[in-house]
């Protein structure tokens, strides 16, 4: 008998899983599923015209594939004249589980890292103007730049840290991670309700006030206290 895994035969090979950088480990973090919550600071909810009094946190994903390791330069997407930055949290996850408390989804937690929702915005407006899937607005190919984690046992990022984004070194997006309307630890456990969270998993987790468009050319440094900054030139 040969376990299931040796006796696999595939016709090509199988995409090779997309790998964060660790801030002072040569491993690399192997990427699985990418979750992200929505509106999940006031003040960026009420910019895109929600209510941050009475929503229950909502959830979208990105194909893993759609992940950058570092940054670096990005293409200009195909689809859109309104491509949006949303600078955000990245928590990495390295256990899992099903209807997790907060503290159990505390420990699941690898580790955090800067990330970029880039967003085609004319795409999502017009999705939810007709009700269709976000998929395309949200997980099109290099729409989501991550920087390398830092291991929550070493560091974990505090609610007055400061999350900011400059696009050609002006300051676009600025805010506190305290001003989550749901802190990581709730998301999660809300999230583990909906699917069951495994190892690798990311979870970004919504962006401060400021959201707006980048062009060709245009530099963008994110940045978050406490985690290597990440920076992108789009092509
Ligand atoms: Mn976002």
């Amino acid at each position: 008998m040969t376990s299931g895994r040796e006796s696999l035969t595939f016709i090509f090979p199988p995409a090779a899983p997309v790998g964060l950088a660790i801030d002072g480990e040569t491993r690399l973090f192997p990427v699985g599923r990418v979750f992200c919550i929505g509106r999940n600071y006031a003040d960026h909810a009420i910019e895109m015209g929600g209510d941050p009094e009475r929503e229950e946190p909502f959830f979208f994903a990105k194909p893993a594939s759609a992940i950058i390791a570092g940054g670096g330069s990005l293409p200009y997407p195909p689809a859109t004249a309104s491509l949006h930055h949303e600078v955000e949290l990245v928590v990495a996850l390295a256990s899992g589980g099903r209807n997790l408390s907060r503290s159990a989804a505390r420990e699941a937690i690898f580790g955090h890292a800067v990330g970029i929702d880039l967003t085609r915005r004319d795409l999502q407006d017009i999705a939810k103007r007709s009700g269709r899937p976000w998929d395309m607005a949200k997980g099109f190919d290099a729409s989501g730049p991550v920087g390398a984690l830092v291991p929550a046992a070493r560091r974990e990022p505090s609610g007055d840290a400061s999350i900011t984004l400059d696009v050609n070194g002006e300051r676009r997006q600025s805010g506190t991670l305290g001003q989550m309307i749901w802190k990581p630890d709730e998301s999660l456990a809300w999230l583990s309700t909906l699917v069951e969270l495994k190892p690798g998993d990311l979870v970004f987790t919504g962006t401060p006030a400021g959201v707006g468009a980048v062009v060709s050319g245009d530099r963008i440094a994110a940045r978050i206290t406490g985690l290597p900054a990440l920076h992108c030139t789009i092509m």
